[in-house]
């Protein structure tokens, strides 16, 4: 546009400068002698864009130029996405761009319409503000092409990063959730299977495992006996002492107990202060020794509590869980022979007379 404005400007001419053939053509001699002898040559624009365009080239490989709908210079023909965008520009487009995928140097492609002034008339027969070429640029884009692909590869590599560790992440914390659901499960069952006073098993669970302890013995044809034992005037011990004296000789008859049955027998708190002991692999006469021991063990040493002696005893009652009767059969018959014990004085064993019933 400078150099239009001014139709073009004159430098001097050195042995590699050629004059410009086509201003020739138009009639003009672009060659001028100044009067210190000195020659000077006129450049145009489009002589202009075409040597600043050549050494861009060299410089970094980017070129541009001037093409024309009637070209002077036949080099200055447009090429085909020139051809394609002055075709877009005369419908009104404002600007073109494309990427030129030739793959192993893609080229940016990019080109403004050149619309006539009045200076164009001097060499294009044109009306003003009409079309009369474009400037088109070629860029080279592979060091770009090369960048992005690296940054799309670096994207990609960061996503599949993260999301591993999101992954992973998620699956740590959901396992660990699950173990601590399943602890926490495993608590509850615990707890809704526990007496809080004594530790001992309660009276739900503990008629559940003399079912199955039942069961398995009628498999194995194997004796099975279960007792009741009942602490006797335990009233009269929280009465005197307070209810902390009683949860204390309760969990201190638990603790004896304990101490006299077997590994394998079983033992659970029924009611207030009554427990049950299922004694497996056991006759009644066996159970009946098991039973008076335990009876002793209590009976025989008196519990200190905040320095006060307790005598405390137990009534026990044992019955033998035959095969063919049910839990709720041995249990009552077990319960019967207590009361039995109560009544005959307690601290004392006494024994299912009856046997299964029927
Ligand atoms: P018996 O010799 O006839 O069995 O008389 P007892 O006094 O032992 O029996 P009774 O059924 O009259 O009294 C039982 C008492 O046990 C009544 C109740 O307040 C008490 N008790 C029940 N559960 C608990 C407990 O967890 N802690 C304490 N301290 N007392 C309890
Ligand atoms: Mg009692
Ligand atoms: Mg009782």
């Amino acid at each position: 546009m400078w150099n239009n404005e001014y139709d073009g400007v004159y430098v001097e001419k050195q042995k590699e400068t050629k004059s410009n053939v086509y201003l020739k053509k138009l009639g003009i001699n672009p060659d001028i002698k100044t009067a210190d002898g000195r020659i000077l040559t006129l450049r145009n624009h489009a002589i202009m864009i075409k040597e600043i365009s050549e050494r861009s080239e060299t410089d970094g490989g980017t070129s541009y130029r001037a093409v024309s709908l009637q070209p002077i210079n036949p080099a200055s023909a447009p090429d085909p996405f020139e051809a394609n965008a002055l075709n877009q520009f005369a419908k009104g487009a404002l600007e073109v761009a494309i990427i030129e995928n030739n793959k192993k140097s893609p080229v940016f492609r990019f080109a403004a319409p050149f619309r006539a002034d009045g200076s164009c008339l001097e060499c294009h027969a044109v009306k003003i503000g009409s079309l009369i070429g474009a400037v088109s640029l070629k860029i080279p884009i592979t060091e770009l092409v090369n960048h992005t692909q690296t940054t799309k590869l670096l994207i990609a590599l960061t996503s599949f990063v993260i999301l591993g560790l999101i992954i992973a992440t998620s699956y740590g914390l959901i396992w660990r959730l699950v173990i601590s659901l399943d602890i926490a499960q495993q608590h509850l069952i615990q707890l809704a299977q526990t007496d809080e006073l004594t530790g001992l098993t309660n009276r739900r669970s503990i008629l559940k495992r003399l079912k199955e302890e039942h069961e398995r013995a009628a498999r194995n044809h194997d004796p099975i006996c279960v007792m009741i034992a009942d602490v006797d005037f335990f009233k009269k011990i929280n009465d005197s002492l307070g209810h902390p004296a009683g949860d204390y000789v309760l969990k201190s008859v638990t603790a004896r107990m304990k101490a006299e049955l077997r590994s394998y027998d079983i033992i659970g708190r029924i009611g207030g202060e009554e427990f049950v002991v299922v004694t497996p692999n056991t006759s009644l006469d066996d159970a009946v020794i098991l039973a008076d021991r335990l009876r002793k063990t209590i009976g025989s040493v008196p519990f200190i509590y905040q320095g006060t002696e307790l005598l405390v005893t137990l009534s026990i009652g044992v019955a033998e869980m035959g095969a063919s009767s049910g839990v709720e059969d041995a249990i009552k018959r077990a319960d019967a022979a207590l009361y039995r014990a109560k009544q005959c004085g307690r601290n004392r064993v006494e024994v299912d007379d009856e046997g299964e019933s029927s």
